[in-house]
């Protein structure tokens, strides 16, 4: 009744506020979340677990859409040029951050082109190698790496991606450069390195911690302060010789620029639920992570997580000197 009375206004060309009923309405249809990575990675792992519980709060349907490439910008500008009415949002995480230095040109601005809803968790990442890779420790794969540098390969998910950044601190940090094997996430980069097709690299538990416990690859260290309770064998970066070698991925949900506030609200709401709800609280631990605290899911947090981080990267990618273009 509401929608005929609404199209008959709008047809008689009464101004109806009709963009605000809509966004009181919302939602009212399905919602997409962007993941920038492939299919089966960490990233859609997090969003996944995370989407389900939101759609639930929401009382709508939400499907995940893999659009993978360029170390998570295509995903990215595919969602800053969306319709920003609340049905295209993306999870994307400190690529966001490091690729508004890594590229000189993007087809939007990270700093303007997206409304923020919250951040969502801060993974550690663990470096991983294929099961028959020669080294047992972090030790002998610095000394393996240096001497066979020609031949190791590294896997990443493109300049941009947290594989990418954690590579290049490794890189930095042994004073090797490596050859590197893009894909378009770590998703397909896990099954080759299961596979033995290549050799190592740098991912967030969310990918690893079920191959690390099956004894499907080998770990080396993950990237935290402390060990972590998902994987207590695993030493810490410092523990096995990097020291200083700390990282922490963290995730946000986005909106384009200029989605409404009714909907920003919902989706914060949703999101707060969903990092409060139990199932993705005790899913989230097995992997080795948790997520932040309903303060940090807000839109202010997640914009000064941004802008800090895109001024915290900077230096250290200038001064490496590695650009996408
Ligand atoms: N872990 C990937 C990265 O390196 C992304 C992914 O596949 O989720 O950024």
């Amino acid at each position: 009744m509401r929608k005929l009375l609404l199209a008959a206004l709008m047809a008689a060309g009464v101004s109806t506020g009709f963009g605000n009923a809509q966004a009181q309405d919302y939602p009212n249809r399905t919602i997409t979340i962007v993941v920038p990575f492939s299919a089966g990675g960490p990233t859609d792992t997090v969003t996944r677990l995370v989407a389900e519980s939101m759609s639930r709060t929401l009382g709508q349907q939400i499907i995940v859409e893999n659009v993978g490439g360029a170390g998570g910008t295509l995903g990215a500008a595919r969602v800053a040029n969306a319709e920003p009415d609340g049905y295209t949002l993306l999870l994307h995480h400190i690529g966001m951050a490091t690729s508004a230095t890594l590229y000189r040109s993007l087809p939007y601005d990270p700093k303007s082109a997206f409304s923020y809803i919250g951040l969502v968790t801060e993974v550690p990442m663990t470096i991983v190698a294929r099961p028959d890779f020669p080294p047992d420790d972090m030790a002998g794969l610095i000394s393996y790496v240096k001497e066979n540098a020609d031949q190791v390969t590294y896997a990443n998910a493109g300049i941009g991606a947290a594989s990418h950044l954690c590579g290049m601190l490794f890189m930095s940090a042994i004073e090797t450069p490596l050859v590197t094997v893009p894909y378009q996430g770590t998703g397909p980069a896990m099954t080759d390195l299961i596979g033995g097709q290549v050799d190592f690299m740098c991912d967030q538990t969310t990918n690893t911690t079920n191959q690390i416990t099956a004894g499907k690859i080998k770990a080396y260290a993950v990237t935290t302060a402390e060990r972590i309770d998902a994987l207590p064998d695993v030493p810490t970066a410092a523990e096995a010789g990097l020291e200083g070698f700390q990282i922490g991925i963290w995730h946000g949900l986005y909106a384009p620029q200029g989605t409404p506030e009714e909907a920003i609200a919902a989706l914060t709401d949703a999101l707060q639920k969903a990092l409060a709800d139990e199932n993705v609280v005790q899913r989230f631990a097995d992997l080795g992570t948790a997520p932040v605290s309903a303060e940090e899911a807000t839109p202010e947090a997640l914009k000064n997580k941004l802008l800090s981080e895109i001024d915290r990267w900077a230096p250290v990618i200038n001064a490496a000197g590695v650009y996408a273009d």
